[in-house]
């Protein structure tokens, strides 16, 4: 995926027409462009401001009967449309050594020991992939969420260590709670993408939610001179979660990289 891609495709990845594979080629050349990163910001806030202000109007009902009816029959009569242009712009080679991660990933997602309820669901969550909503710097989100997550909701930085790119944000939910999810873009450290890695980070109020898993004390600071800080990990499908709560605020981290890893990741972004 270049930068012309990215500006050719812009809208229906905005829109959410991507499938996982699609998305995940889109994101990776996202979290090493800046220029492109402000492009899909620009265009969600833009989309989302324009859906605010138009009203979405009433079809009469039949008319939906109608046109699944004419769906069917295109259907069965094999003279459906055809797969849209985009689809065709991406390479093949590229999307079939991403769908063989995406195989390998998923049979390694097999072997399932029983994790705690928030562990699973910020999983489930996490391997969903869906689109952001909105897009761009921490700014942008912070200000978006504002009403929809009873907490104030400031991104951590865990591209400090310039590996982990904020993509962008969606409201999720966890606990039964409405949650911020952040997307981060695992990069190489110079910038460029390193591969389909992403770590989901949930936003919530921790308010009577117990924080389950293994407990892990680490020290924060530059060179862990500062407090410490309780950590609780856990695993399901293959995937790491980590969890602390600051001041009220529950922070769920979630990813495909390793316990150890992620645990790196999070101290590094508390330092
Ligand atoms: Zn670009």
């Amino acid at each position: 995926v270049t930068c012309a891609d990215v500006e050719k495709l812009v809208h229906p990845y905005v829109d959410g027409e991507f499938d996982t594979v699609e998305r995940v080629a889109f994101e990776a050349h996202l979290a090493g462009c800046r220029t492109c990163r402000e492009l899909v910001g620009f265009q969600t806030s833009f989309k989302a401001s324009l859906r605010a202000r138009v009203r979405r109007p009433e079809p009469p009902p039949e008319l939906r009967g109608r046109i699944l009816g004419a769906l069917d029959q295109a259907d069965a009569a094999g003279d459906g449309p055809a797969p849209p242009l985009w689809r065709r712009a991406i390479p093949l080679t590229a999307l079939a050594a991403i769908a063989a991660a995406v195989a390998l990933f998923v049979g390694t997602s097999l072997s399932s020991r029983a994790a705690s309820p928030i562990v699973e669901e910020a999983v489930r969550g996490h391997e969903k992939h869906l689109p952001v909503e909105v897009g761009g710097t921490e700014e942008n989100v912070k200000s978006w969420m504002v009403g929809k997550v009873s907490v104030p909701v400031r991104p951590p930085r865990i591209d400090r260590s310039a590996r982990a790119v904020l993509v962008g944000a969606r409201l999720h939910h966890l606990r039964n709670r409405d949650a911020a999810q952040l997307v981060y873009r695992i990069t190489d450290g110079q910038g460029r993408p390193g591969g389909d890695a992403q770590v989901t980070v949930y936003v919530f109020d921790a308010e009577g939610v117990p924080l389950e898993g293994r407990r892990q004390v680490v020290m924060t600071g530059r060179g862990g001179a500062g407090a410490a800080r309780e950590l609780y990990t856990g695993e399901s499908h293959g995937h790491s979660v980590v969890l602390y709560r600051d001041r009220g605020v529950g922070y769920a981290f979630t990813s495909d990289m390793g316990p150890e890893e992620l645990i790196r990741l999070v101290s590094a972004s508390l330092d």
